[in-house]
């Protein structure tokens, strides 16, 4: 069975953070060029127990009462992993549980965003969650089939649907991710409408995504920092800067993958 709980581990935007998958490696509604998990094996959009939620659940309630959580409590408990997290149907009970076991902590969900078009209900379920990381990356149907690589079924005009959905409808934060790729996703006509797309959406922050591990493919390439400064700007983001751990932290954190 793959592992359901990893961490704390720093993460670059959110800090001391607990990681938490909800389905086997690598099943995802998309098969994004620059995937660092890898290539997509199960390319899906059916939501259901792809990990039972049970078996999660009792994980996590036996990390509520480990030294590993006394001595090092994390600031937020995320949903990300090897996969796309909203695949899970157990996700609204496993949210629930967090928040009654956890009061503290905060939850995030990183999310490719896909599924708020296709599944109303998934909006009662992130309902609690505290900050919502969903992806752009793309402003035409073209662009999207290729840096994405989507399941048959999801188009941009239906991803698109789904995030304004969520806008909507989710009342925390909204930190809207555009992963940038020389020569695919960041030409001035492509980036012009994407500033219009993110303009329209108006999340709490833009992040502006590169990579820094290898990729699911070879041969792509994110632009140089500078110019990744300059779309940034232009999209009225920041760019998310390379990882670092805090020195004065560094000898307690316990690191595990
Ligand atoms: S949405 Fe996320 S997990 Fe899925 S292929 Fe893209 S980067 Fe990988």
């Amino acid at each position: 069975m793959e592992k359901c709980i990893f961490g704390p581990i720093y993460s670059r935007r959110l800090g001391v953070s607990l990681g938490i998958n909800l389905v086997p490696y690598k099943t995802c509604s998309l098969n994004c060029l620059y995937c660092e998990c890898g290539e997509t094996t199960s390319l899906t959009i059916e939501r259901k127990e792809h990990l039972p939620s049970q078996w999660i659940m009792e994980e996590l309630i036996k990390y509520a009462s480990s030294s590993r959580f006394r001595n090092f409590p994390p600031l937020y408990f995320t949903f990300a992993g090897l996969g796309e997290p909203t695949l899970s149907s157990g996700l609204g009970k496993i949210v629930n549980l967090i928040k009654k076991t956890f009061p503290e902590q905060k939850i995030a969900l990183i999310t490719n965003g896909t599924l708020f078009g296709f599944y109303p209900e998934l909006l009662k379920e992130v309902k609690e969650i505290d900050l919502i990381i969903p992806s752009l990356d793309a402003a035409t149907e073209e662009t999207f089939k290729i840096v994405n690589q989507p399941h048959p079924a999801v188009s941009l005009a239906a991803h698109w649907e789904g995030l304004v959905r969520l806008k909507k409808h989710f009342t925390g934060e909204i930190w809207l991710e555009v992963f940038i790729l020389s020569g695919m996703n960041d030409s001035e006509a492509e980036l012009t409408l994407l500033r219009d797309k993110i303009n329209f959406l108006s999340p709490q922050r833009v992040q502006i995504n590169w990579l820094d591990r290898p990729a699911a493919y070879q041969g792509i390439q994110s632009p140089p920092f500078a110019r990744l400064k300059k779309i940034a700007q232009f999209l009225g983001g920041e760019v998310i800067l390379p990882f670092s751990i805090p020195p004065a932290r560094e000898q307690e954190t316990p690191v595990v993958s």
